[in-house]
């Protein structure tokens, strides 16, 4: 073989996301490349993701290929960030107590955790030294290198260290080879990548120790679980930990608790109960929905909670959800409580004949739904097992699938502005379990896509998210505090219509397919109560908060006064509450203040002389005196706008 030859049999082909495509000699590294574009790329890459593995920065790269430079800011960076940083708390925990044995160490969102077994078990108190062997390390710059070995000497390996739950993982695995990551005297069973050397991790923070089984399982051992978060830099780190501060003391549990709106009984985990002033709050979001659906064109209905087995197996809830289904038997058949409207929507529709004059038909419910969720990820009114979907479901032409979409879109803008929240979109394609074909997919997928550009939105892909009969743009909105919740859906759905056999006539007089649009834009009702709680840390705006206006009398002669202006503000369909104990105003003010009841309504002799009242706003403080009448017109007023005062 002659030189030139050679020189083109080791030449590879890197095509970048752009399409751009660059020659590099075979064997190049993913840093080799990264500096090849550049020295600020090459610094701020951590890894590689090639096809769908991501790899080392010293990876060799020996043909051609795709390739993704994976920055530490980016969703993947961040991953190989934190669970370097988990690598290198376990190391600490070990330097410190021998006798630990690891489990597993993974990143989460916001962060990663490490979950050991250790005798004497561990507390927050341990978390400072834990931090500080971890800054130690850090200062020893230490690298980390990937090694491979045979699964038979992994296993030895681990046995001879006494790491009883590594030799078991192991033991579960398919591949002939094993890989782990060594960093000084630390090494750990791990599939990468990581970053290179220690000294990488810039900012980090231990957050709390927690008992979690051995996977999960209250059969296995519990095993002490450290949380903890890191960040490419200090000012990030410090925000997301004031994001945490502040989340606490918005937390809608401790909230709904002070507040008296909801509670979780003992006898129903999972299932909330909804106190008097929880209501009031539930009822007015209800009565929103209601009256912007109406305006358009929106029909309401109310199906059974309990319905056939052969519906769900025919809806494909039977094969593909059943695992987070409630079931029950009646006169010795087989029911479900049902996870999802859709199924009694579709019955509804099909009982006649629809012809295409009529489409598209809009038909909402609030929708009771039960889902199973494990024990250990209920949270408050956040996660539950069942709850209200503020469900809706549009039967239409294909030809409507568009101008539909954009009536829900411009709707879920329309809800997300009256609380103030900004939000953004993504969209989510064919998951791994989807049902029907590519090509349907494909079709519903372009629709949505065509749907929001052609508002001029910006939207993510969240590949393979879908919901398992049709794509979806979901809603994000963002809280005060910088957190996101996703709420709305628009699901479109070409699947369902097809299983259950629903037509209408068409003016060429014969039977077509309808397409369907799933759609919620609170989401849960439950869930959105909970957003909005924390959202307003419980200072509600007026027109949503339980009580509107507390009346002060400023002493026991004022109370026939307090009780008339009482009447008065109440008849306006002002929610109202008089004060009249035998307490001090101060007090009296101090206790609505932290009640976030918006106005407090001091009467004393001078109000009552000139028909007035002095009004306190928990946020602003003195407000002045107005007359009765105009205090009751300028709150109707605010309530009427759904004014958002303070966030
Ligand atoms: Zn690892
Ligand atoms: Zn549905």
């Amino acid at each position: 073989m002659d030189e030139t030859s050679l020189n083109k049999s080791e030449i590879i082909k890197v095509t970048f996301p752009d399409g751009s495509v660059r020659e590099y000699p075979k064997g190049v590294t993913i840093f080799d490349v990264a500096k090849s574009i550049g020295p600020r790329l090459a610094k701020a890459t951590v890894a590689g993701r090639i096809s769908d593995h991501l790899v080392d920065l010293d990876y060799p790269i020996d043909g051609d290929v795709s390739l993704i430079l994976v920055t530490e800011d980016s969703e993947d960076g961040f991953e190989i960030y934190r669970h370097t940083a988990a690598h290198i708390m376990a190391q600490a925990v070990k330097r410190l107590k021998p006798d630990v044995k690891l489990a597993i160490g993974p990143a989460i969102e916001d962060g990663f955790y490490y979950d050991f077994d250790i005798e004497e078990g561990l507390s927050s108190s341990d978390l400072t030294d834990i931090e500080a062997e971890m800054a130690n390390i850090i200062n020893e710059d230490l690298p980390i290198e990937r090694v491979e070995m045979t699964k038979d000497d992994a296993i030895k390996f681990f046995e001879d260290m006494g790491e009883d739950y590594k030799v078991e993982l192991i033991n579960g695995f398919l591949d002939k080879n094993v890989s782990f990551y060594r960093q000084g005297e630390f090494i750990d069973l791990c599939r990468g990548p990581h970053l290179q050397s220690t000294k990488r991790l810039k900012a980090f923070k231990l957050l709390n120790v927690a008992g979690a089984y051995w996977r999960g399982d209250s059969k296995r051992p519990m095993l002490q679980r450290i949380y903890g978060t890191a960040f490419p830099k200090k000012a990030e780190l410090d925000a997301y930990l004031n994001m945490l501060e502040e989340a606490a003391k918005r937390d809608h549990r401790v909230i709904g608790r002070s507040l008296d709106l909801f509670s979780i009984q003992e006898e129903g985990p999972g299932f909330p109960f909804f106190h008097p002033r929880g209501m009031v709050i539930r009822n007015e979001l209800e009565a929103f929905w209601r009256a912007e659906h109406i305006k358009e064109g929106y029909q309401e209905i109310k199906t059974p909670i309990i319905l056939n087995r052969g519906l769900w197996e025919n809806s494909g809830h039977w094969e593909k959800y059943r695992e987070n289904m409630y079931f029950t038997v009646i006169d010795e058949e087989d029911y479900a409580i049902k996870p999802m409207n859709c199924p009694g929507a579709i019955l509804l529709y099909k009982r006649k004949l629809h012809s295409y004059r009529e489409l598209p038909i809009r038909i909402g419910e609030l929708g009771l739904v039960h889902r199973h969720e494990l024990s250990g990820t209920l949270h408050g009114l956040m996660r539950v097992r069942c709850f209200t979907q503020d469900d809706a479901h549009i039967f239409m032409t294909p030809s409507q699938i568009k101008s539909e979409i954009q009536k829900v879109i411009d709707l879920v803008d329309r809800f997300y502005n009256i609380f103030g929240f900004e939000y953004h979109v993504e969209l989510s394609t064919r998951p791994e379990n989807a049902i029907g074909s590519y090509e349907v997919w494909e079709q519903a997928t372009t629709a949505l896509k065509e749907a929001v550009e052609e508002k001029g939105m910006d939207y993510i892909i969240n590949e393979g998210d879908g919901a398992f009969y049709g794509p979806k743009l979901d809603f994000h909105l963002k809280d005060c505090i910088g957190r996101t919740w996703q709420c709305g859906t628009i699901q479109l759905d070409f699947i369902m219509p097809e299983r259950f056999d629903l037509s209408y006539i068409g003016d060429d007089g014969e039977k077509h397919r309808p397409v369907m649009i799933h759609r919620v834009i609170f989401g849960s009702i439950e869930r959105f109560v909970a957003i909005l709680t924390e959202h307003f840390a419980g200072a509600f705006p007026l027109w949503l908060a339980p009580v509107q206006a507390r009346i002060i009398p400023v002493s026991a002669v004022n109370a026939d006064y307090a009780k008339d202006v009482e009447r008065r503000l109440a008849n306006a369909g002002i929610r109202v509450e008089s004060d009249l104990r035998n307490e001090k105003l101060g007090y009296k003010v101090r206790e609505a203040q932290l009640e976030k009841v918006p106005y407090m309504l001091v009467v004393g002799d001078k109000e009552a002389e000139s028909d007035e009242v002095s009004i306190r706003g928990r946020a602003k403080g003195d407000l002045g005196r107005v007359t009765v009448e105009q205090f009751i017109e300028n709150a109707l007023e605010e309530i009427q706008q759904k004014a958002v005062i303070t966030c």
